[in-house]
């Protein structure tokens, strides 16, 4: 039996039109995320990270294991960034401490921005919170993910090709500011607040 499940989007494919086609949604939750899900369950078939969480088996593996845990991971968590609700802003202790790490939301949109297209390849452009609850924003090749670095992910965004290309083809930094007017703000907090 599979143990892994793929986790519905938390909103409709639409939702996040125009800035995100539900064309792509379609391609991106049901063929690669289902992908990743289908290949990690196959691959821990009767080895011990069956016994094993999502988060444990990302944090004790390596090779195609640990590249498909993350992914699955990697997508839930990216999914559940993004919000129904474009424009929306963050408030309260989030808000503070965004301002006090960049200055200002507008720059840690840029940073984040500069993040995602200076990853070359395939990654993730993440804003994370360290152990002394200190914001900042990094960028990860491939699958890589902060979990297994002590970091709390807060936020994130997918700059594999596979994200944008149906929508903004080769062009990374205008999905990129799309996406950030698509991040949902009370889902962030929660996590900083966690
Ligand atoms: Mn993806």
């Amino acid at each position: 039996m599979a143990k892994f499940e793929l986790p519905p989007l938390p909103y409709a494919y639409d939702a996040l039109e125009p800035q995100i086609s539900a064309e792509t949604m379609h391609f991106h939750h049901d063929k690669h995320h289902k992908a990743y899900v289908d290949k990690l369950n196959e691959l821990i078939a009767g080895t011990e990270y069956e016994n094993l969480s999502l988060e444990e088996i990302i944090r004790t593996s390596d090779g195609p294991v640990f590249n498909n845990a993350a992914q699955v991971w990697n997508h839930t968590f990216f999914f559940e960034t993004l919000s129904p609700t474009a424009g929306q802003k963050p408030s309260g202790a989030l808000a503070e401490a965004i301002d006090r790490n960049f200055g200002s939301l507008e720059n840690l949109g840029e940073e984040l921005k500069k993040a995602g297209v200076g990853q070359f390849g395939s990654g993730w452009a993440w804003l994370v919170k360290d152990a002394s609850g200190k914001l900042s924003v990094r960028a990860t090749p491939n699958a890589v993910n902060p979990l297994k670095e002590g970091q709390t992910a807060i936020l994130t965004v997918d700059v594999w090709e596979h994200a944008y290309y149906i929508d903004y083809r080769n062009r990374r930094p205008d999905f990129l500011s799309a996406a950030w007017q698509r991040i949902d703000w009370t889902k962030v907090a929660e996590r900083y607040n966690g």
